[in-house]
């Protein structure tokens, strides 16, 4: 149910605030916010959206009979940070939306800066790991995890990697980015769905300090951290482009299985010696490689046609030969180095998939990279320090 004192105003700014069981920091957010944009010339609203279990919903309703500016909609038996932020972007009216947490960890003094920069970005995200910021306000464990589960992120959705601060539960958009944009998070990281599904061609990183929580308990936990995995295999399930590496590096894997078996089958059937038997069954695994990458990985692109058809399977082993030679390259300077040998191929291996899908991208399947410029290619993304833009 929403409570909204004014509803005759017009709202040009919404802050929406996700709370959970925050009454005693629901008020001094409010009045800083209302401090910090009282010289401002814009109208506002603060949404909160409230799952709350204590008394929060009563605090949040003294505040609304108080300020006019301020609404909020409890929401009972329901969890989910990124839910409730959902149905705030729908619930509001700004043409320009902030999103920030009630625990005081995001300064409201950027507000002003955020409005600002929104004039020439569509997504404007504070970061705390650009020059300048800082996340000093979590533990080490926490900035571990954190870390972690941003790297995830990163390396699994093509669309966040350049955002350095892709989880940040802060930011702000112009309403047009969410037109059409199905939003069904998982959890916490709204910011991530937002910026897989948005309509946006720019954003705009400022870096600011994370603090420590004001007052009160953090409610991430351990369910969250799964919920946010979920979250992660169902972004890229349904996105082509971020699910084509996986497949790639999933009949990489069973290549590997395929050319230990033809191995055992060369030598001990066909009674090749070692080097002829090895040989042959790279060359099955790339073969079977290759087939299942041409039907399921790149099996959306648009197919190469003419001659370019006929150098597909060189193309394809001429770039894995490259990758093998990779392999050993690392293992050998692993070697030279006296470091861990596993480790040396390991990395090798890594090295060498990033090269061979990269490559195969580009040239064996080249319809594929032009496929990704679509939704890619008109993405600015630019970050600043003290004013300065990069
Ligand atoms: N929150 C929420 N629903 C939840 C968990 C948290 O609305 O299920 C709110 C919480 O009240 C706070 C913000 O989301 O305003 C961030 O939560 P928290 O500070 O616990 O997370 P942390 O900063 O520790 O990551
Ligand atoms: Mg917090």
């Amino acid at each position: 149910m929403l409570y909204r004192k004014d509803d005759a105003d017009k709202m040009h700014l919404s802050i929406v605030i996700p709370t959970y069981n925050e009454k005693v920091n629901v008020g001094k957010i409010t009045d800083k916010i209302r401090s910090v944009l009282a010289a401002e010339d814009y109208s506002y609203e603060i949404l909160f959206m409230d799952d709350s279990s204590d008394d929060t919903p009563t605090v949040l309703k003294q505040l609304t009979r108080q300020y006019h500016e301020i609404c909020y909609i409890h929401r009972n038996n329901e969890r989910g940070l990124a839910s409730a932020v959902v149905e705030g972007f729908n619930q509001s009216k700004g043409d320009y939306i902030i999103v920030m947490d009630a625990d005081l960890q995001h300064p409201p003094e950027l507000i002003p800066l955020i409005m600002k920069r929104l004039t020439r970005a569509d997504i404007v995200i504070p970061s705390r790991f650009i020059e300048g910021g800082s996340d000093g306000g979590l533990n080490w464990l926490r900035k571990l995890i954190s870390w972690t589960a941003r790297s995830i992120g990163r390396l699994s959705i093509k669309r966040l990697r350049p955002i350095s601060d892709c989880t940040s539960g802060y930011f702000g958009l112009k309403r047009q980015v969410l037109t059409a944009a199905d939003l069904n998070p998982i959890g916490w990281k709204i910011l991530m769905e937002v910026l897989v599904k948005g309509n946006y061609e720019s954003v705009h990183e400022i870096p600011y300090s994370f603090v420590a929580r004001d007052a009160g308990q953090s409610k991430m936990d351990l369910r969250e951290q799964l919920n946010y995995i979920k979250h992660i295999a169902r972004l890229v399930v349904n996105s082509p482009e971020d699910c084509r590496f996986f497949s790639f590096c999933l009949i990489g894997a069973l290549g590997v299985l395929v050319n230990i078996a033809c191995f055992a089958m060369l030598i001990n059937l066909f009674q090749l010696n070692g080097l002829i038997g090895s040989l042959g069954a790279s060359l099955l695994a790339m073969l079977h490689n290759f087939i299942w990458n041409d039907k399921v990985t790149w099996k959306r692109c648009q197919q190469p046609i003419g001659w370019r058809r006929l150098i597909k399977l060189p193309m394809f082993m001429t770039i894995c030969g490259f990758g093998i030679a990779l392999t050993a390259l690392f293992a050998q300077i692993f070697i030279w180095q006296y470091w861990n040998i596993y480790l040396g191929q390991l990395t090798g291996i890594i090295i060498a998939t990033c090269w061979t899908y990269t490559a195969n991208s580009r040239w064996t399947w080249p319809n594929s990279v032009k496929d990704n410029a679509i939704n890619h290619n008109r993405l600015i993304v630019t970050q600043e320090y003290a004013g300065k833009l990069s």
